[in-house]
């Protein structure tokens, strides 16, 4: 994307004085002078800052301001080895409110809504994000966190909830619920924001369907202040992205180059006012492309696709690269299929074998031409030839939190 007059002076401002306030930075820069960054061609050849270099400043060595101004932190989950621990000033945890308000806003909801809040609070920024933003705009939170369906459907009754704040698998979870125990027309919610998962379409659609809500997808990561970077607004699917704050790029994550815009790759983001821990070229894994040209809604920020997977979700098959996303498509256009999926590679007779098991309420000859109907939708769209195993409806785990849906066994 073409970088504005306006980013480029951030940008520059912030990277004046990054070797001084960051000892991070200080060190990643070292061979380097940033000060020379004076067009967005120089600011591309900055080096990308990754993951791990962030688990190596663990605990605090991200700060770019002294102890005394860090006001909170927070941590990412990283399922292994050493966490990331993120510094916010006041002003950062500020700015994080205004961007969380203005996703509600985008997505057409008001201080006169109930926000019902049940991803985790702690150290994880989900919880508090969704919290933040709901003070900020004025309208009532209700910060259940997750767990104990009993109660989370008893205060949704009671309280007149109005959005439900969730992960897309907890929102199924308790979509299910709902409609086993029959109390749908005792719940208010019209809306449903959904974070920090990659979901299918079939999936949107059972929960949308089940709660009777409009779905929005927000999108956000520790790292960078956590959920409330961007949301889709009411007309588009895309998510806007709120460039005032961030600079977006997206490169190929194999080789680390930039891509034209319009093209499938990593997402990239530079902070360009954060104080506590700013990051310059950060690379999320999420893979996502920029949209071209205006939403209809009239919005003037620009807009990223809906997440299609993880860079480091990809796995490959016989040679073929293969994306969660890949799997859910074929789902969505199987008849009987459900959206509840898991997938093992086997590695059997010197051959790879993937199996992909998924939910159905169908039995006899319609469940047996599910499984013909997936095996052949994926060898067309992958040319990979797969084993599907239907199993009946409330088989596959569900979780509060991420669902692992692949595993690979071969190593
Ligand atoms: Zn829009």
């Amino acid at each position: 994307m073409q970088m504005t007059d306006d980013t480029l002076d951030k940008i520059k401002t912030l990277l004046a004085t990054i070797k001084e306030k960051s000892p991070f930075y200080a060190q990643k820069y070292a061979s380097l002078d940033p000060r020379d960054v004076q067009d967005q061609a120089s600011f591309e050849q900055l080096p990308l800052t990754t993951k791990d270099d962030l688990r190596n400043a663990y605990p605090l060595g991200l700060a770019a301001v002294p102890p005394e101004q860090i006001t909170r932190i927070h941590s990412s989950s990283g399922t292994t080895g050493t966490p990331v621990i993120i510094p916010y000033t006041a002003r950062d945890v500020e700015d994080w409110s205004l961007m969380f308000a203005r996703c509600y806003e985008m997505a057409g909801i008001t201080k006169h809504d109930r926000i019902h809040i049940t991803p985790g609070y702690g150290l994880w920024t989900a919880g508090i994000g969704f919290q933040l933003g709901a003070e900020r705009m004025g309208a009532m939170a209700i910060p259940m966190g997750p767990g104990n369906t009993d109660k989370q459907l008893q205060m949704m009754m009671d309280l007149g909830s109005t959005v439900l704040g969730a992960t897309s698998s907890y929102a199924l979870l308790l979509a299910e619920e709902i409609a086993r125990r029959g109390i749908g027309d005792r719940i208010q919610l019209r809306k449903g924001v959904i974070g920090s998962e990659r979901w299918g379409d079939r999936m949107r659609r059972r929960i949308a369907d089940e709660l009777g809500v409009e779905l929005h997808d927000i999108y956000g990561l520790t790292e960078i202040y956590g959920p409330g970077i961007g949301i889709n607004c009411e007309a588009d699917e895309a998510m806007h992205v709120w460039d005032d704050y961030l600079y977006f790029e997206i490169i190929d994550p194999a080789t680390g180059a930039l891509l034209p815009d319009g093209e499938s790759g990593e997402l990239v983001i530079t902070t360009l006012v954060k104080e506590g821990a700013p990051l310059i070229r950060y690379r999320t894994h999420d893979l996502t492309s920029f949209v071209p040209g205006p939403c209809p809604c009239g919005s003037p920020y620009p807009r990223i696709e809906r997440l299609v997977g993880r860079s480091d979700d990809m796995i490959k098959v016989k040679g073929i690269n293969i994306f969660p996303a890949h799997i859910e498509e074929a789902l969505a256009a199987t008849t009987h299929a459900s959206s509840e999926y898991q997938v093992m590679i086997d590695h059997l007779d010197g051959k790879d074998i993937m199996t992909v098991f998924f939910e159905t309420g169908a039995t006899g000859a319609d469940r047996v031409q599910a499984q013909k109907e997936l095996k052949g939708i994926i060898r067309a769209k992958l040319s990979l030839s797969v084993v599907p195993k239907a199993v009946d409806l409330g088989d596959l785990p569900r979780s509060e939190k991420k669902t692992k849906r692949i595993f690979d066994n071969r190593y």
